[in-house]
């Protein structure tokens, strides 16, 4: 049983030895908006909906505890809850991952120079994303936090861990490491609290939960709840599940989800890659004692160009039109359209830039625009590749650990989910630009699966990763097509296409 606590919505898929889904249930909850870029969920709103949800999928399936091997926990990561250890009573809502409020406290830590040090660390950037900097905030702004946390009162915890704890009935304070490598104080080579960094951000070590593998047996689902324990043996932050889900086990293996924004991950294997590219060192799941690490990039707008074109353009009805549309012209005609909506993310990196589009033709239609905005999708996820790919040559660590070529790490396929990868557009031409093959998964799940997978595994539902790999299902594999030449010339103008928005708001103020 997955229970897949989202950013939107709180879900449970109970999934068979097959890796099939027996039964549902899904409900939204609540976003508090406190202020312009302030971002909450309300914690007991999460804790109910999350249980409900669970218990409707039993009963929807007419199953009873006694059917359910262990249950796997995934979430929204991140995000930071602080609560009372006697009460079980958060101080506040929870601090959502989107939530900029932290903003300026980041920026002040990177004028203390200490950007290269949080990221030798804990692979991240200095940024509001990350728990860290929302802990501190609760603790100097909630009345009382901080002398109550000092008093060892108060524990943290990021989504699961709060999940865990509710649970288990405060039994199991506990994060899985995936969790733990996004708070900005876990450090990533020792794989512990990181005591400097708690010291920087002044928060009580005795808040924080004990790290344990997301392969692990956490505790007991308290009997109250589904009528009899089940036992909690697996948990991982939702991209990183989902890199779980696609079985991408072996160094070398990727993902990229297709929604809103992208996520790629990359599995490194054992060895941590710093990146000089901008993008984040995570850890990406710790299983039998060994912990395998992650390259992680984002695009920030990417189906987003496609509500764009539906919602502000009105160039099309619904976000599927655009594959039948954009595949009515045979190029965009010299088009290229940059969704720098909110800036540029890695490996560009430009939060002035704007949005654009360029090249236009007195010929160019909305057929050419419809295009280039899927063709834009791909063009981004292939720019994070490629500064993955990059990370990895030059990375030392790397270095040291190939001896042959042979050892070498190599992409051989993108492993693609997400409701964007539905266009068959837009998966032909990520090929094309990538040289490899596209590999779409036939379970859109592969979240919820990644968490099930895990669970499973720890309770021995499932002998191994091995047998967990027989269960892929893959719905359509796409095979790069293009000419060398063609590729050549299309990424050409996507690299000046980019630099024409570089800084725009800079440019004119
Ligand atoms: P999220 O989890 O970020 O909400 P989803 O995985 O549900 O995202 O995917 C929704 C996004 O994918 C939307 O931005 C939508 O515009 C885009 N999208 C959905 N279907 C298609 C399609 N067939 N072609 C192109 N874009 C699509």
């Amino acid at each position: 049983m997955a229970l897949d606590q989202g950013t939107t919505s709180s879900r449970c898929i109970v999934f068979d030895r097959k890796g099939a889904q027996v039964c549902s249930a899904q409900r939204e909850f609540r976003q508090i908006y406190p202020r312009d870029g302030w971002v909450e969920h309300d914690p007991m709103e999460i804790r109910s909906t999350q249980i409900n949800v669970a218990q409707e999928a039993l009963l929807k399936g007419a199953l009873s505890f006694r059917d359910i091997a262990a249950i796997g926990v995934t979430n929204q990561r991140e995000t930071t809850i602080v609560w009372d250890k006697a009460t079980g009573e958060p101080v506040c809502n929870a601090i959502v991952w989107q939530c900029r409020r932290t903003a300026e406290y980041c920026d002040e830590l990177r004028k203390r120079g200490l950007e290269e040090f949080f990221k030798e660390r804990t692979g991240l950037l200095v940024d509001a994303y990350f728990s860290g900097t929302k802990i501190r905030w609760i603790l100097d702004n909630v009345n009382g936090a901080r002398r109550r946390a000092e008093a060892g009162e108060l524990l943290f915890g990021t989504v699961e861990t709060w999940l865990i704890w509710n649970l288990t009935k405060g039994a199991a304070h506990v994060t899985d490491i995936s969790n733990a490598s996004r708070t900005l104080l876990f450090n990533i080579r020792d794989l512990k609290w990181d005591a400097e960094i708690l010291d920087i951000l002044e928060i009580p070590a005795s808040m924080l939960p004990e790290i344990r593998p997301s392969g692990c047996m956490y505790g007991y689902a308290d009997a109250d709840l589904f009528g009899g324990e089940i036992p909690i043996a697996g948990a991982a932050g939702d991209q990183q599940a989902s890199l779980f889900g696609q079985t991408c086990f072996a160094p070398g293996d990727v993902k990229n989800t297709y929604g809103t924004g992208c996520f790629m991950l990359m599995n490194t294997g054992e060895t941590p890659i710093r990146s000089e590219n901008g993008l984040l060192t995570t850890v990406a799941w710790g299983l039998e004692d060994k912990v395998s690490y992650a390259l992680e990039g984002s695009v920030f707008a990417a189906g987003a160009a496609v509500q764009w074109l539906r919602d502000e353009m009105r160039l099309i009805e619904e976000a599927s039109d655009s594959e039948w549309m954009a595949s009515k012209v045979s190029d965009t005609c010299g088009v290229y359209l940059v969704p720098a909506f909110v800036g540029l993310g890695a490996p560009h990196w430009d939060p002035y830039a704007r949005g654009a589009i360029v090249g236009l033709t007195r010929g160019a239609n909305k057929y050419h625009i419809i295009r280039a905005a899927l063709e834009s999708i791909a063009y981004q996820s292939l720019d994070l590749l490629e500064a993955m790919k990059s990370d990895m040559e030059t990375s030392e660590e790397m270095r040291a650990r190939v001896v042959s070529r042979s050892d070498a790490m190599t992409i051989s396929s993108l492993n693609a989910d997400g409701g964007a990868s539905a266009n068959n557009f837009l998966m032909q031409f990520q090929s094309d630009v990538l040289g490899v093959p596209v590999r779409r998964s036939a379970n859109a799940e592969t979240t919820a699966l990644g968490a099930a997978y895990l669970a499973g595994l720890t309770s021995g539902f499932w002998e191994d990763t091995e047998e967990i790999a027989h269960n892929r299902n893959l719905d359509r594999v796409f095979l790069p097509s293009m000419r060398p030449e063609t590729r050549e010339m299309l990424l050409a103008g996507w690299t000046k296409s980019i630099g024409a928005t570089r800084g725009w708001t800079k440019t004119t103020g």
